[in-house]
């Protein structure tokens, strides 16, 4: 099995090191890019299998490098995972509403960093064992990963994706975040209830745009399910 490759993007040279010395040691290969452009440009010609982006750039963003991955149709299901030094809660959602997969603060243990390096690639991993998933009308394509609305192709963000193919395996059933985080984000990783709260607002986004009636049921205090719509 060939090893992942991981593209650090990061300025700061002292940490490229680190990130580099830990990541080759847990079996990872890894390339390099200091700045936002050259990221971009990595991405293109190496094809990495999982990003991990800082979030204070020169030149580009972090966040502005991952809409752009998530723009791409070639890159839009490629992981992300933002490095940030900032601990604000307002930096975290905007980082996962910029299509991360995850987010990491600086300073983090390079097993802790490891780990949810390796969740974010399993979760990543096309399950080629089921195909189409419907409900109403919309359609989850499984094995392509892709899905539609009306006939009409939506892009989604890989954690959304998830979301939705968790949700539309069981239509009508309404889920805790609990048990969502548990679901689509698994037992090993730490992540916040309202991560999923962030989640669902760009599935629901994703998914009704062009006026559509929402799908995305919320249950006050309870969660979430994918539902007929009340009218
Ligand atoms: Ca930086």
């Amino acid at each position: 099995m060939t090893k992942p490759l991981v593209l650090v993007v990061e300025d700061e040279a002292p940490l490229v090191t680190m990130l580099r010395y830990n990541l080759e040691k847990e079996g990872f290969q890894v390339c390099e890019a200091s700045d936002g452009e050259e990221a971009l440009v990595q991405i293109a010609e190496r094809k990495p299998d999982l990003v991990l982006l800082d979030w204070m750039l020169p030149l580009v963003s972090g966040i502005e490098v991952c809409r752009r991955i998530r723009r791409s149709p070639e890159t839009r299901s490629l992981p992300v995972v933002i490095l940030t030094a900032r601990g604000e809660e307002t930096d975290r959602v905007r980082g996962l509403d910029s299509g991360a997969d995850d987010y990491v603060v600086k300073p983090f243990s390079p097993s802790e960093l490891v780990a949810r390096l390796r969740a974010v690639m399993r979760r990543a991993q096309p399950n080629a064992t089921q195909n189409v998933l419907q409900f109403a009308d919309v359609e989850v394509d499984t094995v392509a990963h892709r899905v539609s609305r009306g006939g009409k192709s939506i892009h989604l963000g890989p954690t959304e994706f998830r979301l939705l193919r968790y949700l539309i395996a069981h239509p009508g059933r309404v889920f805790s975040r609990e048990q969502l985080l548990d679901a689509v984000w698994g037992h090993d990783v730490y992540v916040e209830a309202r991560t999923v709260d962030v989640h669902i607002r760009r599935l629901r986004k994703a998914l009704n745009s062009d006026d559509a009636v929402d799908v995305v049921r919320t249950v006050r205090s309870a969660g979430y399910a994918l539902d007929h719509p009340m009218r």
